[in-house]
């Protein structure tokens, strides 16, 4: 840390303007006379012309600075202009013997002058220019990555890491609120921010590209980025808070937040954020506010005047900082706002989604707030395993799904007018999965597994003519107005659509079930154009009625003319533990198939994979585009999630998981349990005599998250992210087993 009394003695035995041009002529060649002097804090900066109207920038070091820092200053800006030649650095002109300065009366650097206008007032940049300043200043982070030089560990009080030393220097602020809001601020950093800064990416940066050392043309343009006077090895985010504290230094409120987003989108553009980084960055931006008045404050010379014009803006800033909801200010800088009370948003929920949304799950709501893998973490920062949601295939938050859809989202995203290599390589991809002689070699993509299955409707009602659908007891198939009339589970009082009949599932090959149903279906006067079925009997609570059963059905299904759906939204994406895909495992020999939910592990996509006869009989009626559907960014989670897949050997870690805890939850002999049955990770416990919803509220409390299923809703649903561990299946089993026991309780466990 440089000595106090040197940063704020006076710049002493300053050199006259005379020796200036002398020393300037001698060491650099440079025959000029003084014309200007610019305002520093330290150093002499004077402008010099020569006889042909030539101008240079001299700067004359305080007697203080050392060798090592002006090498350091001199180098960065070399290597930056080198990196990057694009950013406008001012680079020190050679010497005559080519030394990056001269050492003598004092060190002497000289620099081409750039053109354009530095201390722009910030708040009048409009908002382009405040986000191209966002640009220029993570550019130049960028271009100073690879920097090294030991001279970047040095320090002086405008640096973050000296705030203990500015804390001590409050006293001369005289004014007492004033005070307050300084100490305030240095106070909150210490609570938020200090722990997290040893974490943050740190590097060599400018540290003070504000807009007195940022050139502006007339058309707000950047021209010059001058001053590694305060370079120094210190986290990214110093440098962006230099920047905003000028960006910001006299707006207010809404204007102010605006500012401050646009500047992170320009700066983002180039190099984003940590969370974390985000997360800090606001208690960085008032301390630096607070160190520029706490200096100012410690300056009261005439010659201080140029640290004293950086008051009001400083002052300003801090003000608004403290007056300003945290929660605005944090998302500001892009980071999620802390969820309101679990009882003001379940008002909020009812009185902005109304009555017909889903309830909510669990006798008291969730909230979660964050997962990775197979945990949930809520609002209150309570973990929980995630032993319900099938979307999240390869777990929460997973890197490299994340990492494909926002780099993605980065580059492009757009649609399938246009040629784009991800969605053709992921149709292919998809029709490699199918089954060698099955003909599914075609693949339509949509954005939700409703919009799947209804599209697959909407094939097999072109390719038949038909009007009728087949469908199970309680399957659900989707929301729009076709699928909807599939989805018997959603069915309320006595609405049942003519065109649709249902039949059950049975424990064995027994087709009777549907073949009646057909049937009833023709005597109605609709032949069957499809029969759908989720292999894996989800919605009418989870099924195992064998490949033999399935063969038969698919032969049932064929003669009587209908097209076989195997609706995969549920089952999908390696959950059934034997194939990528359920209906293989189950026997099924579909003639369309609906992809959906996991597809994305969260970002929607879906799909339909059929023969492209079939698809040329709907296209002989329509064309079929959709916005969203297979673009570049969905196509980017789509392939990754099978990359993932397939690198992390899910399917057989599927098998092995799901048997595990098949037989950890049989293997009870619970007196409560009348069956554990399902396939791979999705397994379903019937319960007899017990409310499973007193089960799932039990597990919950214990920090595992189930669903139910079936007509009776008595089966539990347990379906885990694919990744889940063998100790968290324990963990599963046993919280569930102890949740069935608590909700039967003793006296009804007696009785039995
Ligand atoms: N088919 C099945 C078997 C499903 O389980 C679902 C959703 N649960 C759908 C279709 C509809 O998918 P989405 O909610 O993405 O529209």
């Amino acid at each position: 840390m440089r000595p106090l009394a040197d940063l704020l003695a006076d710049p002493v035995c300053a050199l006259d303007d005379d020796s200036i041009a002398a020393v300037v002529a001698k060491e650099f060649g440079f025959h000029g006379v003084v014309r200007a002097h610019f305002d520093s804090e330290r150093d002499q900066t004077a402008v010099l012309v020569d006889e042909h109207g030539d101008e240079r920038v001299v700067k004359v070091s305080h007697p203080a600075a050392t060798v090592e820092e002006v090498d350091l200053e001199g180098r960065a800006a070399v290597w930056a202009q080198q990196v990057d030649p694009v950013l406008p650095v001012a680079v020190p002109l050679p010497t005559r013997t080519g030394d990056r300065y001269a050492r003598t009366p004092r060190l002497i650097r000289l620099y081409q002058r750039l053109p354009g206008q530095a201390s722009r007032d910030g708040a009048t940049l409009s908002l382009s220019a405040v986000k191209n300043y966002g640009t220029a200043v993570a550019r130049l982070g960028r271009a100073l990555r690879g920097f090294f030089h030991p001279a970047a560990q040095r320090r002086s009080l405008w640096h973050i890491e000296a705030r203990s030393q500015i804390a001590a220097m409050t006293g001369a602020i005289a004014e007492p609120v004033g005070r307050g809001l300084v100490t305030a601020a240095l106070d909150r950093f210490e609570r938020t921010a200090a722990h997290r800064w040893p974490e943050l990416r740190a590097q060599a940066v400018h540290a003070d590209l504000t807009l007195d050392n940022l050139l502006l043309d007339s058309a707000d343009s950047i021209c010059g980025i001058i001053d590694f006077g305060d370079l120094t090895h210190t986290a990214l985010i110093a440098d962006i808070a230099a920047a905003l504290a000028s960006v910001g230094a006299t707006r207010t409120g809404a204007d102010l937040l605006s500012a401050f987003a646009v500047f992170l989108d320009g700066y983002t553009a180039v190099c984003p954020l940590e969370p974390v980084e985000r997360l800090v960055l606001a208690d960085t931006l008032a301390v630096r506010a607070a160190i520029t008045v706490t200096l100012s404050a410690n300056r009261r010379d005439s010659d201080a005047d140029y640290l004293h014009s950086w008051d009001a803006g400083a002052w300003s800033l801090l003000g608004e900082l403290a007056a300003t909801d945290p929660d605005d200010l944090a998302a500001a800088f892009g980071v999620p706002r802390t969820s309101a009370s679990t009882a003001q948003l379940l008002a909020r929920r009812q009185a902005v989604f109304g009555s017909v949304l889903a309830p909510l799950t669990y006798g008291q709501p969730l909230t979660p707030v964050r997962g990775s893998g197979v945990t949930l973490v809520d609002s209150d920062g309570r973990t929980y395993i995630d032993a319900y949601n099938n979307v999240p295939v390869v777990g929460h938050a997973h890197p490299r799904v994340a990492a494909a859809v926002a780099d993605q989202t980065r580059l492009l995203s757009t649609n399938l007018r246009y040629l784009h290599p991800r969605a053709i390589e992921l149709a292919e991809r998809l029709v490699s999965t199918m089954p060698a002689n099955s003909g599914l070699d075609t693949v339509l993509f949509l954005n939700s597994g409703s919009e799947a299955t209804d599209l697959a409707w909407r094939i097999a009602t072109a390719v038949t003519g038909r009007t009728g659908a087949v469908v199970t007891d309680f399957a659900y198939h989707g929301v729009t107005t076709a699928t909807a009339a599939l989805s018997p589970e959603q069915w309320r009082g006595d609405w049942a659509p003519d065109h649709v009949e249902r039949f059950s599932v049975p424990r064995g090959p027994d087709t009777r079930g549907i073949t009646e149903a057909i049937g009833r279906l023709v005597t109605r006067g609709h032949h069957p154009a499809a029969v759908f079925v989720d292999p894996t009997y989800t919605s009418d609570g989870i099924l195992v009625p064998g490949s033999r059963y399935h063969r038969q059905l698919s032969t049932v299904a064929h003669r009587s003319g209908a097209l076989l759906v195997a609706d995969e939204v549920q089952a999908g994406f390696g959950r059934s533990g034997d194939h990528l895909w359920s209906f293989i495992g189950a026997g099924l020999q579909p003639d369309l198939v609906t992809l959906g939910k996991p597809m994305g592990n969260g970002h929607p996509v879906a799909a339909v994979i059929c023969r492209r006869a079939d698809v040329e009989e709907l296209s002989a009626q329509t064309e079929f585009f959709s916005t969203y559907a297979g673009g570049p960014v969905a196509a980017a989670a789509a392939s990754t999630v099978l990359d993932v897949i397939a690198d992390e050997r899910l399917v057989e870690h599927t098998a092995a998981m799901g048997e595990l805890l098949s037989d950890q939850l049989s293997g009870s002999g619970h007196w409560a349990i009348r069956e554990v049955r399902g396939r791979g990770l999705l397994v379903g416990v019937e319960l007899d005599g017990i409310d499973t919803s007193v089960v799932l509220d039990e597990a919950r409390r214990a920090g595992v998250l189930i669903g139910c299923t079936g007509p009776r809703s008595d089966v539990l649903k347990i379906r885990p992210p694919l990744v889940i561990t063998p100790d968290q299946i324990k963990r599963v089993a046993t919280v569930v087993l102890a949740a069935i026991e608590r909700a039967g309780g003793e006296d009804h466990r007696r009785n039995k």
